[in-house]
């Protein structure tokens, strides 16, 4: 029997992860056609993209500019997400972005490779609940989710805990006076994976691994009390599970972003491919863990405690994340000030208990509003 081409959808191709996703499929042409792409301003790099994939639909926001290219078919990512003919939408839009295009794939049972965290985070009660109605199936392609995904296959019971794993970012070692002057510059160079801006700010402030246990409690059912985080600066443990008689099963490769998001597409296969890098043993000296500083980095704590109240929370959280980063690549608040405005935005907000989809937006919009507010009233942080 033949491989069946499958038909990718690859939202974001001009980001981090949308590049690498590509990179990846060109690796199988066999097995692989991209149908769609969809960016936001990088029209330049999205229209060699159209050139080099061919695809028959891609979306873009810039305006003002069209995209020289003939036989392409401009339709929303949303739009895009739900097609009949896409079978694996891979979703690496940034934050919110990603929402809505989730939800679309979610709801027509489609194959939904994801990399847009937020989307869990937000929406995870929503997401869940379409994807057992529709039979959708979501592929985690965040590296930690991934391995929890691979360590948990084949195992007929459920596991008892979940091992995120977190580099500590490049801030691990500072001492609390030494965060309040961390330029952004500095907060850029991540020590072991290379990402977009946000993620690299949020891996600092460990922020990020704060909206990954969201993520994981909604992926992989678990309560919030049984997902434990660990600092591990080599980045090569990826994650971990345990199970009930204590056995740990952990996923380990070299940091790179390539591996995880080939196994959600290829899923339930692993093929070969040279390009992804081996672990040497002989030159891996050792493997370190430390336990995450909440008070040196409180993004983590808070959350942890946004996740646990539910609601609307998890929205604000990421509302004013998001704001908090920006202000703080624009050299508007300190480094410091980040946990402090989101900390803010949590105790001011009046929670929605069950939110719908609308009201997730709304939460994350007034948070992020708050935020910028503070500072331009001349809000100290
Ligand atoms: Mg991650």
């Amino acid at each position: 029997m033949g491989i069946q081409v499958k038909n990718i959808a690859v939202l974001g191709s001009t980001g981090s992860i949308g590049r690498q996703t590509l990179e990846v499929i060109s690796s199988f042409p066999e097995r692989f056609r991209v149908i769609g792409l969809a960016a936001g301003e990088n029209t330049a790099l999205l229209g060699k993209q159209i050139a080099n994939f061919k695809p028959r639909f891609a979306h873009y926001n810039k305006k003002e500019d069209k995209l020289l290219v003939a036989d392409v078919e401009t339709i929303s990512p949303a739009e895009m997400a739900s097609h009949p003919d896409v079978d694996i939408v891979v979703i690496a839009l940034p934050g919110g972005a990603g929402l809505e295009p989730v939800i679309s794939a979610v709801k027509a049972g489609k194959k939904v490779a994801l990399a847009n965290k937020e989307s869990l985070v937000t929406a995870g009660e929503i997401i869940t609940k379409l994807a057992g109605e529709s039979g959708a199936k979501i592929l985690p392609v965040d590296s930690e989710h991934s391995a929890v995904w691979q360590c948990l296959e084949g195992e007929a019971t459920k596991a008892s805990r979940i091992i995120l794993t977190a580099s500590g970012g490049p801030f691990r070692n500072y001492l609390k006076e030494e965060l309040e002057k961390v330029t952004p510059e500095q907060a850029l160079k991540h020590p072991s994976w290379k990402m977009g801006k946000k993620v690299t700010i949020d891996s600092a402030t460990l922020l990020n691994k704060g909206l990954e246990i969201i993520e994981a409690h909604w992926l992989f059912d678990m309560p919030y009390d049984k997902i434990s985080v660990i600092v591990h600066p080599q980045s090569i443990i990826h994650s971990m599970v345990e199970f009930a008689d204590g056995a740990v099963k952990a996923q380990l490769s070299l940091p790179d972003m390539r591996l995880p998001i080939q196994y959600a597409l290829t899923y339930p296969e692993r093929l070969v491919n040279n390009k992804l890098p081996r672990i040497i043993w002989e030159e891996l000296d050792r493997l370190d863990f430390e336990p995450p500083d909440t008070d040196k980095f409180p993004c983590l704590k808070l959350a942890r405690e946004a996740g646990e109240r539910g609601g609307t929370y998890p929205a604000v959280l990421c509302g004013a994340g998001e704001a908090a980063v920006e202000l703080f690549l624009s050299h508007k608040i300190k480094f410091t000030g980040i946990p402090k405005l989101v900390e803010m935005a949590l105790n001011k907000h009046n929670a929605v208990a069950r939110p719908d989809i609308e009201e997730i937006k709304a939460a994350e919009k007034w948070a992020g509003e708050i935020v910028t507010d503070y500072t331009a009233r001349g809000g100290v942080c």
